[in-house]
């Protein structure tokens, strides 16, 4: 099976230019939008034309914070360049379980999502965790006959008006998320990436092939929504992930599950790439040559 993801069109991915970290009153590290030029600061891209490398790069950020002894400033790092290449993974839209949730009494959460223990939170509350650098004139919202309107002086987020106010949110130059989220989303994927290589490649014996298989099966992506197009004769589905995070679980499933195995993990130096060559076994060349150089080593000492 190829994968032949359309977005809802082809710029339907927004990012800023630039990125930095800044701690809340509360000592909570965010990772924000940085605005420091006013021109050019926002960008639009399709997500579908680089998700390969999105959801290699995401798994190669679990895989290093999962190191021990990994220490904060090498997370901060990691997930800024992510977020630099890709924007913020949109944690507002993907956590509830109701798309239209700034209409509920309380927002329910989804079981795995990321941002709150708790299964409930009232919408005031779930505002503020995405914009806490924000002061009302900047950003806020009010319900209006059964509606969510954005309210900003900005006009960077005025602009975005016409669209939805999903997108109004997560592409907020206000809106922001938490670098342990980011990690957090990132290790466990990985983990879970790497039980289901293992297990791929009979790297596993007894308890730990059931514990494996058990990490695998619990993994759950709730859904995205799509459409069909057909304008000739050949119909298309139409993908339409409401943010950044969705995509990438929607590819995850996609890409491990298919029969050319694309996604691998290099046999030498442990990361993770995309092999447009479903016999590779190495990420790039130096890694080929010296585990052959490892290789022929051994073979000779073998040999004395
Ligand atoms: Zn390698």
């Amino acid at each position: 099976m190829e994968f032949n993801f359309k977005s809802n069109s082809p710029y339907s991915y927004m990012k800023y230019d630039g990125y930095m970290g800044q701690y809340t009153k509360n000592k909570e590290y965010y990772i924000v939008p940085k605005l420091e030029n006013s021109f050019g600061i926002r960008n639009m891209y399709d997500i579908f034309g680089k998700i390969e490398s999105a959801l290699v790069d995401l798994l190669n950020m679990g895989r290093i914070c999962m190191e021990p002894n990994v220490d904060e400033h090498t997370k901060f790092v990691c997930a800024l360049m992510f977020v630099e290449q890709y924007g913020l993974l949109g944690f507002m839209v993907d956590a509830p379980e109701n798309p239209n949730f700034l209409l509920s009494d309380e927002i329910i959460l989804k079981d795995n999502n990321y941002v709150s223990k708790c299964k409930e939170i009232r919408p005031e509350k779930y505002f503020e965790l995405f914009f806490p650098f924000a002061t009302g004139n900047e950003m806020s919202y009010t319900v209006t006959k059964g509606q969510v309107v954005i309210k900003s002086n900005s006009d960077l987020q005025n602009m975005m008006k016409q669209t939805t106010i999903n997108n109004q949110l997560i592409y907020s130059s206000f809106y922001c998320e938490k670098l342990d989220w980011i990690i957090d989303y990132a290790k466990d994927m990985y983990s879970i990436f790497k039980k289901f290589n293992d297990l791929l490649h009979n790297n596993l014996v007894g308890d730990d092939i059931d514990e494996a298989r058990k990490v695998v099966n619990s993994y759950v992506c709730s859904g995205v929504p799509y459409k069909i197009n057909i304008y000739g004769n050949n119909p298309e589905i139409n993908w339409k992930p409401g943010c950044l995070k969705q995509a990438l679980d929607m590819a995850f499933g996609f890409m491990i599950c298919n029969d050319k195995n694309p996604i691998k993990i290099c046999k030498h130096c442990g990361k993770v790439f995309y092999a447009k060559n479903p016999k590779a076994e190495y990420d790039t060349t130096q890694c080929r040559n010296q585990a052959n150089v490892y290789k022929s080593r051994n073979k000779n000492k073998d040999e004395k």
